[in-house]
This record gives structure tokens, C-alpha cells and sequence, in this order.
């Protein structure tokens, strides 16, 4: 089972450079004859690990200083209540928030703990095959703020479009696609990804937060779940992952220095994604893509199902034997996905695509 193509959906693939220097790493990190996994967070060199990732973000997202970057713990999920806890906790106004697929749905509940939800648009009834049109969506201009997610792992579907006011705050749960397109940055107010999609492995999430949202932050917060008190500690206010900080590192530095930034990193993203859709649009309903709406394909993550089941779980068991991994659809929706995250080659991809037409033939 060596050398198997990751299409994992998440923990996901990462590059090949990065697992080399990783794997270098957990021996002995070069520059300090220490093993990655027994360095101390209060180092010199740690503290420089965290300045250097932040710069990187940064520089590949072109932040404007009015934006901190924070790396926290407890996955996106953590976010889906630490957002409330700030901005709706003893506030008289309600949230907008967008219900387009499982993990939008999965944020809604925290909130509601913490203050009024307006629920603005519901894929549900429809079963998540599509997102909102800017015509189905009237956004609320008194909102505390309005949350949404750019990229449905689970379905695959993906907003290319900014939402919302530029009056209210906009806060985006970006896990599956961040660093994956350029970005306007200020247009958001909060955007949070954790790493283990598209940026490293399991353990950080990154949050880019404007830090004046900070100012009106209610005095009853825990300290651990206070944005504050990790901006104050430079996100070492207690023992972070220091492992998973340093490989997100390692992927900053790919993109900025293998890639060369943003933009390349899309035209690729793109490139490969169309490679699949292809596949799936010349199949004549064979291969049957989840998303309804060909502009809100995801890049990121290809779903689509088989005529029937026997042929799904066929489908499965070549793709493994052929050395392409993890494409089992999540678990709530089944069918196939085929997540194509930033460290996915083309030549994986073309594999895939091969594999494909092959079997709809057969
Ligand atoms: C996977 C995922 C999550 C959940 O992340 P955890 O780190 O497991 O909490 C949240 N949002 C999106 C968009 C995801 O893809």
C-alpha cells in the first residue's frame, strides 16, 4: 500500500517537499539539533516559527495591519462558539447566518446559545445540491454580523463571490479553501480555517481576526476562549502545537517559495478541478456531480455519485487497488469525493481522470 494518492478529504494531502522536511524535522530540526516534537514553545526558535507564519500569511494574502493572525486550537468547531461569544454574547441585535451544507449547519446550534440567530437562507429542504443566488439572499444591514462558510467540504460546493454588507461584520469559515485563491482581506472582519485541509496537519487553526473587534469584547469571557488573551501572547498563551505550527510553516514556505503566491496557486486549483468536471460532464450521467449549479462547483472538493450502490462500492475498491486513496463521500452524504487540495498534483489528478473514463467504459 505504499505510495497511495491522497484524496482524502481531511486530514488531507500535503506536499511531498513539505513530508520530506517534516520527516528531517523529527529527527532534528537543522538549525537547532532538536527533535521537532521536544522543542520548547518558549524558545528563541519557536517564537520565530510563529513570526515567520505570520508573515507568510501575511504576504500571501496581502493583510493589511488593521488584521491579527492567530494560531488557536480546538478546530474550526471551537470557532463555531468562541465567534458567538464575542460578537452576540449581551447583544440586543441577532446574527445572519447562511445554512448551505453540513458543516454551515454544524455552526448555527453554538450561536444560538449566545443570542438571536436569523437563519437567512436553508439548503436543507433542498438537500444541499446548491447555494443561494445573490437574488434569494436579503441581508439583515442591523446584523451583529453575518457568518457563512466559502467552501462545503462535505457537499462541495463553493462561493466565488464575496457575501454580504460591507457594513455589517462579515465573518467566513474558510477551512477547506483558505490560501487556496487570493482574497480580499478587507472586506472580512474574521476568517478562520483550521489546518488540516488545506494548510497543514491536525492540531491549529489559523483565525485572522480585525483586531478593533476586539475593543467591544463582553468582560465575561474564560480567559482560553478570549481572543485577547492569545493576540496578547502572540498565540503562546498556553502550550500550542508546536508541531502542527511548524509544519503549516513549512506549507507557507512552499506556497510563497514553490508556487510563487495566490494566484498561481488558483490557475493550478482551477486547472485541476476542470480536469475532473470534465470527466463528470462527459459521461453522459454516469458519473453524476452533487452540485446542481455548474458556478458553484467546488475547487476543492469534486463529489459526484455512480448509477447505483454496487457501483459506487466497485468504483471504490479499483480506485484503491489502483493506489488512489480516500474517496470514500463523508459519511453523511456517501458517493464519491474527491478533495483537490493545494498539495494535490495534476499528475494525481490525471490518474484519477484516467481512472475514470476507464471504468464509466467498462
Ligand atoms: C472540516 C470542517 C470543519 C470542522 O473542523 P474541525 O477542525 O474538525 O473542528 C468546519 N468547517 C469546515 C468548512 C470544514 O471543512
Amino acid at each position: 500500500m505504499m505510495n497511495q494518492l491522497n484524496f482524502s478529504g481531511g486530514p488531507g494531502v500535503l506536499p511531498a517537499a513539505v513530508l520530506a522536511q517534516t520527516q528531517q524535522a523529527l529527527a532534528a530540526v537543522p538549525e537547532v539539533g532538536l527533535s521537532v516534537l521536544g522543542i520548547s514553545h518558549r524558545s528563541d526558535w519557536f517564537a520565530e516559527v510563529i513570526a515567520e507564519t505570520e508573515r507568510n500569511f501575511q504576504t500571501l494574502l496581502n493583510l493589511p495591519p488593521s488584521h491579527a493572525v492567530l494560531f488557536l486550537q480546538g478546530g474550526a468547531s471551537l470557532q463555531f462558539s468562541m465567534i458567538p461569544m464575542l460578537l452576540l454574547r449581551q447583544r440586543q441585535q441577532t446574527a445572519d447566518y447562511l445554512c448551505t451544507g453540513y458543516w454551515s449547519s454544524k455552526a448555527i446550534p453554538p450561536a444560538q446559545l449566545e443570542g438571536d440567530v436569523r437563519i437567512i437562507w436553508n439548503g436543507q429542504p433542498s438537500g444541499f445540491h446548491h447555494l443561494p443566488t445573490p437574488a434569494e439572499l436579503t441581508f439583515n444591514p442591523e446584523a451583529a454580523y453575518l457568518h457563512y462558510v466559502s467552501n462545503e467540504t462535505v457537499e462541495g460546493l463553493q462561493f466565488h463571490d464575496v457575501l454580504g454588507l460591507d457594513s455589517v461584520i462579515r465573518v467566513c469559515d474558510m477551512s477547506s479553501d483558505m490560501l487556496s485563491r487570493p482574497i480580499d482581506v478587507e472586506r472580512f472582519d474574521l476568517i478562520y480555517a483550521h489546518a488540516q485541509k488545506n494548510l497543514g496537519p491536525a492540531g491549529v487553526t489559523v483565525v485572522i481576526i480585525r483586531r478593533s473587534l476586539l475593543e467591544h469584547a463582553p468582560n465575561n469571557l474564560p480567559e482560553m476562549l478570549d481572543y485577547r488573551a492569545h493576540l496578547a501572547a502572540h498565540s503562546i498563551y498556553n502550550t500550542p502545537p508546536v508541531f502542527a505550527i511548524y509544519v503549516t510553516l513549512l506549507v507557507t514556505r512552499w506556497l510563497l517559495n514553490e508556487i510563487g503566491g495566490l494566484a498561481q496557486m488558483d490557475a493550478l486549483n482551477q486547472h485541476k478541478a476542470a480536469v475532473l468536471y470534465r470527466v463528470i460532464d462527459e459521461s453522459a450521467g454516469f458519473y453524476c456531480g452533487w452540485a446542481t449549479v455548474a458556478a458553484q462547483r467546488s475547487l476543492m472538493n469534486v463529489t459526484f455519485t455512480l448509477p447505483n450502490a454496487e457501483l459506487n462500492t466497485e468504483f471504490l475498491r479499483q480506485a484503491t487497488a489502483r493506489g488512489l486513496s480516500g474517496l470514500t463521500g463523508h459519511r453523511s452524504l456517501g458517493g464519491i469525493r474527491a478533495s483537490i487540495y493545494n498539495a494535490m498534483t495534476i499528475e494525481a489528478v490525471m490518474a484519477l481522470s484516467n481512472f475514470m473514463r476507464e471504468f464509466a467504459r467498462r
